[in-house]
């Protein structure tokens, strides 16, 4: 299996992503992300819908979009098939098939696996990922000698496992002769679990590290999944050691700098900062201007000029979201037979985030969700009442306040009746405390915040 790349999942959700900006949320709810990748075979992508009817009105209104955006994800595919669970058996009998394993134990397909879209060449570089970019373009160029490991963090949509795809893709061009594995925590563990079932033949775990130990490159993409997961952890751990002592290189991404993986194992963060840690940060106006054009130019999308810098002013902070309003915009105009997208679809792309934005989660929005879940009066939630029907909830608002709201305590304390601000820290600090041990308490505090965020 010389130089191949195993990428273990990815695309279906990319194809999910793509979706979510071509349909409506009602139509992408019922109709897309029901759907399960069964089968990839001879260039077709089969796909199991949850009932005969969900897949009739799949095919009546979204067949043509979802074809078109399985057709860029995934490289060689031609068609979907489309089944409801009665034709399952028939289909998969009737198509025989090797077994998809071996698709992937084998050089050839595995190669062809590899999400090649992510490249340094189309990786924009500007001030808030340059030092990602030449770390990754340094350990691309030097797989297990110069930081091992890399650890990239930083928030979601910024570019991290594109530049993980960009170093696989680097060295599998340069370096064909390694084997490179790509995969997300989830991934490892799901394997690592289902390598130790009971029903399993006794050799699974030993295919298990065979598949994990058995290369030069491994990189495991957001890596804060493994939170909690102890045993998964430790076998992770195992791993790492057995590659590091090899010289084989590992990169890691998360969300966060490793001192704030809370649930990891010390000796793990540990290992985790002996390499290069590297944080990725929000792109600037420039930047995100810049990859909007990059984008466009390697979709061949058709967009007026001044429709760029719009999208690029009003979403600042996640690569993801402004591809998805470029993508909406381009769809938009497409819709209407326009050759050329122009302000008009961008604005009415925008329109949505607008109006997320104009219904802010404030203080007041707050204090009225906690009085409908408690049927309690505003007047009593802030009045000077202190029997506990009141008393409770009252702190509850306190607390998801302060959760929600990067606000001072003083504007807390006035909103609820004019309360000074030891107050207010005495009433987030006991629901603090309380929700540790109180599950029922705990539920109830997220029930709250998800209705204050659902009605946003
Ligand atoms: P993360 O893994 O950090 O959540 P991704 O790597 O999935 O983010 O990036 C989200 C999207 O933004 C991808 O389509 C990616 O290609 C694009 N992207 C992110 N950063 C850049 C960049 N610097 N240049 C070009 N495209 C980028
Ligand atoms: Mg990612």
């Amino acid at each position: 299996t010389k130089g191949s790349v195993y990428i273990l999942d990815n695309k279906w959700e990319s194809v999910l992503k793509e979706m979510q900006n071509l349909v409506t949320a009602v139509s992408y709810d019922l109709y897309i992300e029901t759907l399960e990748p069964i089968r990839q075979q001879d260039g077709v992508l089969v796909l199991l819908a949850s009932t005969a009817n969900n897949k009739r009105q799949l095919l009546k209104l979204h067949k043509e979009k979802l074809l078109s955006v399985v057709k860029s994800v995934y490289d060689n595919v031609e068609d979907i098939v489309v089944l409801e669970p009665d034709e399952k058996e028939d289909y998969l009998e009737q198509n025989e098939q090797k077994e998809v394993v071996e698709t992937v134990a084998t050089s050839e397909p595995a190669n062809s696996n590899l999400n090649t879209k992510y490249t340094f060449d189309n990786f924009v570089i500007g001030k808030s990922n340059q030092f990602c970019y030449a770390a990754s373009r340094a350990v691309a160029e030097n797989p297990g000698l110069k930081y091992n490991p890399l650890f990239i963090h930083g928030g979601s949509g910024l570019g991290k496992t594109h530049l993980l795809y960009a170093i696989g893709n680097y060295i599998q061009k340069n370096f064909p002769e390694k084997k490179v594995l790509y995969c997300t925590s989830e991934k490892f563990t799901t394997d690592y679990v289902d390598s130790l079932r009971a029903d399993k033949k006794e050799n699974a775990n030993k295919i298990f590290r065979g598949k994990y130990r058995n290369v030069d490159v491994l990189m495991i993409d957001d890596i804060q999944f493994m939170a909690a997961k102890m045993s998964t952890q430790e076998e992770f751990f195992y791993t790492f050691n057995d590659l590091h002592q090899s010289n084989k290189q590992i990169i890691i991404t998360s969300d966060k700098h490793p001192r704030n993986l809370e649930s990891f194992e010390e000796r793990l963060r540990s290992r985790f900062t002996g390499g290069l840690i590297q944080d990725m940060q929000k792109p600037d106006f420039e930047t995100r201007l810049a990859i909007l054009k990059k984008k466009v130019e390697v979709e061949d999308d058709h967009v007026m000029p001044e429709v760029l810098p719009m999208i690029a002013e009003k979403i600042d902070t996640n690569i993801r979201e402004l591809e998805g309003m470029l993508n909406k915009t381009v769809s938009l105009a497409s819709l209407i037979g326009k050759r050329y997208a122009t302000v008009e679809e961008a604005e009415e792309a925008l329109k949505d985030i607008e109006d997320n934005n104009k219904e802010q989660i404030t203080i007041d929005k707050i204090i009225e969700t906690i009085c409908g879940y408690y049927n309690v009066k505003k007047s009593d939630l802030i009045g000077k009442k202190r029997n506990k029907e009141i008393v409770d909830p009252r702190q509850i608002c306190v607390y998801i306040i302060t959760e929600l709201l990067d606000v001072p305590l003083e504007s807390i304390g006035k909103a609820l009746g004019g309360r000074d601000h030891t107050t207010i820290i005495h009433a987030r600090d006991k629901v603090a405390t309380n929700i540790k041990t109180n599950k029922g308490l705990k539920t109830t505090v997220s029930d709250i915040i998800a209705m204050i965020k659902k009605d946003n």
